[in-house]
C-alpha cells in the first residue's frame, strides 16, 4: 500500500471515529497534510461518519480544491491556515463536542481533572469569537489563538486539535472531550463551585503529560478504530 493510500485510510477512519464517539454528528472533520507539501486531505461536505478514503478531496492552504469530486467542508480554512502557520502540524481535527462547548459557555477554562487530561498540560486557549470559520481571515485568527499548542476551544462552537500525525490529533480530540465531560460532572457534583474541584497541580499534571505519547495513542486508537469499524454509521 503506498503512503497516500494508507494516509487516506487513516483520515477516513479518524473522521468516522469523531462521529461514532459523539464529538460530532453532521458536522466536523479531520484532515491530514500530504507529507512534504502544503496540501491536505479533507472529506467532502458530509457528516464525518460518511468519510470514505476514496472520496477525500485534496486542498491547499488558499482554499483551492486540487483533486477530488465534491464541495469541501465550509470550515476548510481551519485546516488550511493551521497547516500554513505551522510546518510541524501534519493533522488537524475539528469537532463540535458538547462538553467542550458547555465549558466555554460557562466561562470555565479546561483544567486537568483526570489522567487523560495530562496531554493538555500546556493549556487550552479559547477562541472567543462565535460562528463558523468560513474565511481565510478567521482561519488565521484561529491559528493565532492556537499558537504553539495542541488544542484550542472555540466558544459556543467546538474544538480544534493538531498533531504530528492523524492518530494523535484524533485521540487528543477524544481525550479533550472526555476531560471536559468529567470536569462538567465534577462541577455539577460540587454544586457549581469550581474551587471544590481538585484539579491537578502543575507538578501532578507533569506526571501524566505523556498521555498523548505514541504508546498511549496507539492503544487508544486500536480501541476507537475497532468500535468505529464495527459499528459504522448506518451499520
Ligand atoms: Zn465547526
Amino acid at each position: 500500500m503506498d503512503t497516500q493510500t494508507s494516509l487516506r485510510r487513516e483520515v477516513a477512519l479518524a473522521n468516522r471515529i469523531i462521529e461514532r464517539f459523539g464529538l460530532s454528528n453532521a458536522f466536523g472533520h479531520v484532515s491530514a497534510r500530504i507529507p512534504g507539501t502544503g496540501t491536505f486531505l479533507l472529506p467532502a461536505r458530509r457528516s464525518p461518519g460518511f468519510a470514505d478514503a476514496d472520496q477525500l478531496l485534496v486542498l491547499d492552504s488558499d482554499g483551492n480544491v486540487l483533486a477530488g469530486d465534491g464541495t469541501p467542508n465550509s470550515e476548510h480554512w481551519i485546516h488550511g491556515r493551521a497547516y500554513a502557520a505551522r510546518a510541524d502540524i501534519m493533522s488537524v481535527a475539528h469537532a463540535h463536542p458538547p462538553a467542550c462547548v458547555c465549558l466555554t459557555q460557562i466561562g470555565q477554562p479546561h483544567r486537568i481533572v483526570h489522567n487523560q487530561g495530562g496531554g493538555f498540560l500546556d493549556g487550552v486557549p479559547e477562541y472567543e469569537r462565535i460562528g463558523l470559520i468560513r474565511s481565510r481571515e478567521l482561519g488565521d485568527l484561529l491559528a493565532a489563538r492556537l499558537g504553539s499548542g495542541n488544542a484550542v476551544m472555540m466558544r459556543g462552537h467546538g474544538i480544534t486539535t493538531v498533531a504530528a500525525d492523524v492518530r494523535t490529533a484524533t485521540i487528543a480530540a477524544c481525550f479533550l472531550e472526555e476531560s471536559a465531560a468529567l470536569q462538567l460532572r465534577m462541577l455539577a457534583a460540587a454544586g457549581g463551585d469550581a474551587t471544590r474541584i481538585r484539579a491537578y497541580s502543575a507538578e501532578e499534571a507533569e506526571r501524566v503529560r505523556d498521555q498523548l505519547s505514541k504508546p498511549i495513542v496507539e492503544r487508544a486508537w486500536e480501541y476507537y478504530a475497532a468500535v468505529a469499524q464495527a459499528r459504522p454509521l448506518g451499520g
